[in-house]
């Protein structure tokens, strides 16, 4: 595959330069050059295959060429060690649980995916390979378990010190193997910039060979677009895949930016809502045709605390800047901490189902949004334990964790800590090659 950038001033790429550098010379984010429709019969069939059956399909269309079959079903196969089942919440609205996997969060299946790719990419170079990745939490955690064990591949986790949670810290600092946590005396914004430094600093590049795991990374957002085809396939099970209403809880925008390249692939599904919390920067382009990026709002749901989503270009490219065409079947939401917490609690009391901060919003927007005759499900992007602390003061009940999460709090934690002086971390890691 040959992608080009949404900038339109770098040279095309192959799939293993988009991927191990990941963003093009001009800044800009990579796009396919082609996307693939699927045949109708893969369509009528789908409700009875398995997701990683699924989700090989939808791969070998993008990255076909590019990997051998053998190669490409094991990285799939891989990556989908965990279910995605979906949950009936109420009449015509399902949950579609993204959170299965290793860190209980839907970014899971684009880490590991993109690990993967990069070591069948980098596999037999003489110099090993060292991601850097600056994080609030749940990015760290994520590409921290994504790439658990790949050899040839370290990962350098940045965060700033106390200042995630202590469930999301453990989740990174008890992992050993090729994962150090850094621990920088400092906030989020100085981590990014001490990633940012040590990519631009031509004599540590020269001594070892780094790459980002940036969310904007192809290999990272393209494989999450196998949950709608997946999702699509439970509704249509359930006889519920008519009129196909789907909402994504968003930030960067990278989930649901999957979700509409699905839509390209020929995935029927009607219509998209995209719920925000209270950073209304995308719902705002939707109403005015105006995109004006601002800073970022704290919220309840922070993994979508996000004033200048980093996909908004993607979106904006697949359909050539035509606000009207994306306004005509995406639709937006903003959900407020107000109404996150008394939809959480109304969601408890009505159905007995647990949303975390995120699955909210999703629900909310859907709620609101759904008319006769159409069927929805929205992305519950987080387990409820993640959010703990959120959760129980809002319901008033203990909410409990999920043994994979608990096995994390019961590791040995290890970390490096360090200022947030770039000297410092260059020097360490030089000793460490
Ligand atoms: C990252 C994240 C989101 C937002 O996803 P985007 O692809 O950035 O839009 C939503 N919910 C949770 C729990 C997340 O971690």
């Amino acid at each position: 595959m040959k992608l080009y950038s949404t900038n339109g001033n770098a040279p095309l790429a192959d799939l293993k330069k988009a991927v191990v550098k990941g963003l093009a010379e001009d800044k800009g984010l990579y796009m396919p050059c082609e996307i693939k429709k699927l045949p109708a019969a893969f369509f009528e069939n789908i409700d009875k295959m398995s997701f990683q059956e699924i989700a090989y399909t939808v791969a070998d269309a993008f990255f076909g060429e590019d990997i051998p079959a053998e190669d490409l079903k094991a990285i799939v196969y891989d990556t989908l060690a965990f279910d995605c089942p979906i949950a009936k919440v109420e009449e015509n609205i399902y949950s579609l649980e993204l959170f299965h996997g290793p860190t209980l969060a839907f970014k899971d299946v684009g880490a590991r995916f993109m690990a993967r790719m990069l070591r069948y990419f980098t596999q037999g170079e003489d110099k090993g390979l060292n991601v850097l990745v600056a994080t609030s939490g749940d990015t760290g955690s994520a590409v921290a378990n994504g790439f658990l064990g790949v050899e040839g591949i370290n990962v350098y986790v940045l965060y700033p010190k106390g200042k995630v949670s202590p469930i999301q810290e453990c989740q990174f600092t008890t992992l050993g193997q090729n994962i150090r946590a850094l621990e920088i005396d400092g906030v989020f914004d100085d981590c990014q910039a001490l990633v940012k430094n040590a990519f631009m600093d031509a004599d540590l590049n020269a001594r070892m060979k780094l790459t980002s795991a940036n969310s904007i990374n192809v290999a990272r957002f393209l494989p999450q677009s196998f949950y709608y085809f997946w999702g699509y396939a439970q509704m249509k099970k359930l006889g519920l895949a008519d009129h196909l209403v789907v909402c994504v809880p968003s930030g960067n925008f990278g989930n649901i930016c999957s979700a509409l390249f699905a839509r390209e692939m020929g995935l029927p599904i009607e219509r998209f809502i995209a719920a925000n919390n209270s950073n209304d920067v995308f719902y705002n382009y939707l109403q005015t045709g105006k995109y004006e990026p601002k800073a970022s709002i704290q919220t309840l749901a922070n993994a979508m605390d996000v004033g200048d989503p980093s996909n908004f270009a993607r979106i904006y490219d697949l359909y050539q800047g035509d606000h009207a065409k994306i306004a005509s079947f995406i639709s937006g939401a903003i959900v407020d901490d107000d109404c996150i917490g008394a939809t959480i609690r109304q969601c408890y009391q009505d159905n007995g189902y647990v949303l975390d901060p995120h699955g909210a919003c999703g629900y909310r927007a859907m709620k609101d949004s759904l008319r006769e005759g159409e069927n929805g499900f929205f992305c519950e992007t987080a387990h409820p334990a993640k959010f703990k602390d959120t959760v129980e003061k809002i319901l008033g009940r203990e909410v409990e964790i999920p043994e994979r999460l608990a096995a994390f709090m019961k590791g040995e934690v290890k970390k490096i800590p360090l200022s947030k002086n770039y000297e410092d971390l260059k020097n360490y890691l030089i000793n460490e090659q």
